[in-house]
């Protein structure tokens, strides 16, 4: 179920897999284990094979990397490793908030501004009336501020953290803290927040299902076309390392 990208393992197996072991985790107890979902993206993977903050971030036990992003995929056929289907982040939170809402589990929110954060969690409680919200936190706080979100995080005592403050914000935030903190799935979740707050939409179904939801996101947020270059940085380095028979 895992393929061995660079120095790091990737799931490649189904969707529904994932939400079965995601829901073991959870629910029946099914290992002591943290679980740690990264949104593998060239962005996110490339910043944590770079950042000294982010060392051993994708290799820690706690770590389960999706395949998300088209040029991850893409990547995997061209290594001839064996990809089941890309799996995007905002897919498996909602999954995440469905396992949460069947069995009454507490999300603690980390990220966005204070506006989406609140309309995003007004909105998960209007459509998941089960989940109990213990806890939230916009992501534009001090350096000082951390130690008291991290004790607010710990007296909480959520199931799940959800984070989303964009890459690389979030990663280093969940690496640095992670044995700290006492819950016990982790995920970053990028912009996620602001889609369920209602002020950026996904991709039509034809775009993501073409592979091409990374051009609704660059056409409508301009910004976004700086990042893009991330994508062929990652595919040549990784084939690069690939073809020095590393992986
Ligand atoms: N953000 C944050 N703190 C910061 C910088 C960004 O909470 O210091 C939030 C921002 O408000 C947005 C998210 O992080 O909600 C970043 O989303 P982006 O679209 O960049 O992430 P992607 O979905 O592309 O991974």
């Amino acid at each position: 179920m895992y393929e061995k990208l660079n120095d790091y393992e990737i799931y490649v197996g189904s969707k529904c897999d994932l939400i079965l072991i995601i829901d073991k985790y959870l629910c029946k107890n099914f290992n002591e284990n943290k679980l740690n979902i990264v949104s593998g993206n060239p962005e996110v993977l490339l910043n944590s094979e770079n950042l000294e903050s982010l060392n051993g971030f994708l290799d820690r036990k706690e770590t389960l990397i999706i395949p998300d992003g088209v040029g991850v995929v893409l990547l995997l056929k061209i290594l001839k490793k064996n990809i089941t289907q890309k799996i995007a982040g905002i897919e498996i939170m909602e999954e995440v908030l469905k396992i949460c809402d069947n069995n009454n589990l507490k999300i603690y929110f980390l990220g966005a501004t204070e506006g989406n954060l609140n309309l995003a969690i007004k909105n998960i409680q209007l459509k998941y009336q089960n989940i109990k919200v213990c806890g939230y936190n916009d992501g534009y706080f001090d350096n000082e501020k951390v130690q008291d979100i991290v004790l607010d995080i710990n007296r909480a005592k959520p199931d799940v953290l959800f984070v989303a403050m964009g890459s690389p914000r979030q990663e280093i935030f969940i690496n640095k803290y992670i044995d700290e903190l006492n819950c016990r799935l982790f995920m970053g979740v990028g912009g996620s927040f602001d889609l369920y707050a209602g002020q950026v939409k996904r991709a039509p179904n034809v775009m993501i299902n073409l592979g091409l939801e990374w051009l609704y996101r660059v056409v409508n947020e301009p910004f976004r076309t700086k990042r893009l270059s991330s994508i062929p940085k990652f595919i040549f380095r990784s084939i690069n390392y690939h073809l020095k028979g590393k992986s």
